[in-house]
C-alpha cells in the first residue's frame, strides 16, 4: 500500500523512535518529582529537548514552549487563554479557512458575545493583507492566521499579517501545524506572540505538540487545564516525556534535511501531476506556488473522490480534512471558499507526500489514479 495521507498524520522517523524508547523504560521518573534521580533525569532531558527546539525555532527562552497533547489543544489555549483574559469589548480576525480546532473556538465565543471576523480567501486560497488591515477596530485584540492550509497547503503571508498586528498593538497567533514541515519558522525575524504546532505532522509521534508563547503574552494567558501548576501553571498535568523527547527530535532532524527534503518534495510533485495530466484532464485546487510541497489537492471532473478513493486499495487517499471526517453531511468549507462548485468538491482529493515517498511510488499511483478516472469517468458522465 502507497501511504499518500501525509497532511493528516505521518510515519515516526526510526530515529525519532529510537530516542524515545529509553524513556519509556528506563528514564521514566516524573520530571515534577525531583527528590529522585528518576525524577532528575527526566527533568533534564526534557530541559535538553526544550533548549534544542528554542536553538532550531530562535526562541528567547525554553519556556515559550507551552506543551499541549497537540495543535488542536494549543490551538484552543491561544484563542481562549487570550479571550479569557481580555476584558470589555473582544474582537477576533481569523481566517474562513482555518482549521475545526479555531474555527469551532471562535464561534462557542460568539456565543458569549464575542465579534469574530472570517476573512475570505481569494479562489488561490490566499487572504489579503489589506482585508485584515480594514477589519482591525478598536476592539480587535486577537488576529489567528494559519501559516499553511492543512486540505489545500495554500500558505498564507504570515510575516506581513504578524507586522499589522504588531503595529496595531494586537496579539498574532498562527497554527503553523502544516507549515512546520516545510520551514521552521525563525522567532527572531518574524513577530509572532503564539504559534501552534504538532509532532505527528513531522514524523513525531501522536498525542503531542506545542503553543509557543513569548514572554509578554504568558503574563496574559488564562490556563485552560489547571492542576498541579507544572509548566509555570499555564497547563498542568505530567509531561508526556517519550513525546516531548521524540519531538524534539523530529524538529532537529527537521531543521537539518528541510531543504533537501523539499527539493525532493517539488520534483516529486511535478512528476505525479505530469504523469497525470499526460492521461486524464485533473485540475489542482488552490494555488500551486503558494503551498507547502507535500501537498496538492486536485479533482477529476465527473468522477466521485469517494468512489475513486474505495477502488484502489492500494493507495491511501483522503478527500479532506481527517478532522472533518466524522461530520460527512457537511460541505468541505475549504473547497467551498476557494469558489468550488459541490459537484467539483465531490470530485475532489488530497495528495500527501513524505520524505519517505520513493519516485517509484509516484508514478504508480499516478498510473493507478488515471487508469481508474478513465473508466469511472465514463460510468458516471
Ligand atoms: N491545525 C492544523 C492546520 C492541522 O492540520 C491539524 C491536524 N489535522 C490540527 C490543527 C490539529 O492537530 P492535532 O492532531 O495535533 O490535534
Amino acid at each position: 500500500m502507497i501511504y499518500l495521507d501525509n497532511n493528516s498524520t505521518t510515519r515516526v522517523d526510526d530515529s525519532v523512535l529510537l530516542s524515545m524508547m529509553p524513556f519509556f523504560t528506563e528514564s521514566y521518573g516524573n520530571p515534577a518529582s525531583i527528590k529522585n534521580q528518576y525524577g532528575r533525569d527526566a527533568e533534564k532531558a526534557i530541559n535538553d529537548a526544550l533548549r534544542n527546539m528554542k536553538y532550531c525555532f530562535n526562541s528567547a527562552s525554553i519556556n515559550d514552549f507551552i506543551i499541549t497533547s497537540g495543535a488542536t489543544e494549543a490551538n484552543n489555549l491561544a484563542i481562549s487563554g487570550i479571550l479569557n483574559s481580555v476584558n470589555g469589548r473582544k474582537h477576533v480576525i481569523t481566517t474562513c479557512i482555518e482549521h475545526p480546532s479555531i474555527l469551532n473556538v471562535c464561534k462557542w465565543w460568539e456565543f458569549k458575545g464575542v465579534k469574530c471576523t472570517y476573512l475570505p480567501v481569494n479562489e488561490h486560497g490566499i487572504i489579503s493583507v489589506d482585508d485584515v488591515i480594514n477589519s482591525i477596530t478598536d476592539d480587535t485584540c486577537l488576529i489567528s492566521v494559519m501559516a499553511a492550509n492543512n486540505e489545500i497547503g495554500t500558505i498564507q503571508p504570515i510575516a506581513d499579517v504578524a507586522e499589522v498586528a504588531r503595529h496595531h498593538n494586537i496579539f498574532f497567533h498562527t497554527d503553523a501545524t502544516q507549515y512546520i514541515s516545510y520551514r521552521i519558522i525563525d522567532l527572531n525575524k518574524i513577530p509572532i506572540d503564539m504559534m501552534s504546532v504538532s509532532s505527528h505532522k513531522i514524523h513525531g509521534p501522536k498525542g503531542v505538540g506545542f503553543l509557543y508563547a513569548s514572554e509578554h503574552v504568558r503574563n496574559k494567558l488564562t490556563p485552560m487545564i489547571m492542576g498541579g501548576g507544572q509548566q509555570d501553571n499555564l497547563r498542568s498535568g505530567t509531561l508526556n516525556v517519550p513525546g516531548i523527547i521524540g519531538m524534539a527530535k523530529a524538529i532537529e532532524i527537521l531543521s537539518h534535511d528541510q531543504d533537501r527534503i523539499n527539493e525532493n518534495l517539488l520534483r516529486l510533485r511535478s512528476i505525479f501531476l505530469r504523469e497525470l495530466s499526460k492521461n486524464v484532464c485533473v485540475y489542482i485546487n488552490g494555488s500551486l506556488t503558494e503551498r507547502i510541497p507535500n501537498n496538492v489537492n486536485l479533482r477529476f471532473p465527473g468522477v466521485p473522490a469517494n468512489a475513486l478513493i474505495g477502488s484502489i486499495p492500494e493507495l491511501a487517499l483522503s478527500t479532506g480534512s481527517a478532522c472533518s471526517a466524522n461530520r460527512p453531511n457537511e460541505t468541505d468549507y475549504v473547497l467551498e471558499s476557494i469558489g468550488l462548485a459541490t459537484s467539483e468538491i465531490r470530485s475532489s482529493l488530497r495528495i500527501g507526500l513524505s520524505k519517505y515517498t520513493t519516485e517509484s511510488e509516484i508514478r504508480l499511483a499516478a498510473k493507478l489514479l488515471s487508469t481508474r478516472v478513465e473508466e469511472m469517468k465514463d460510468i458516471y458522465e
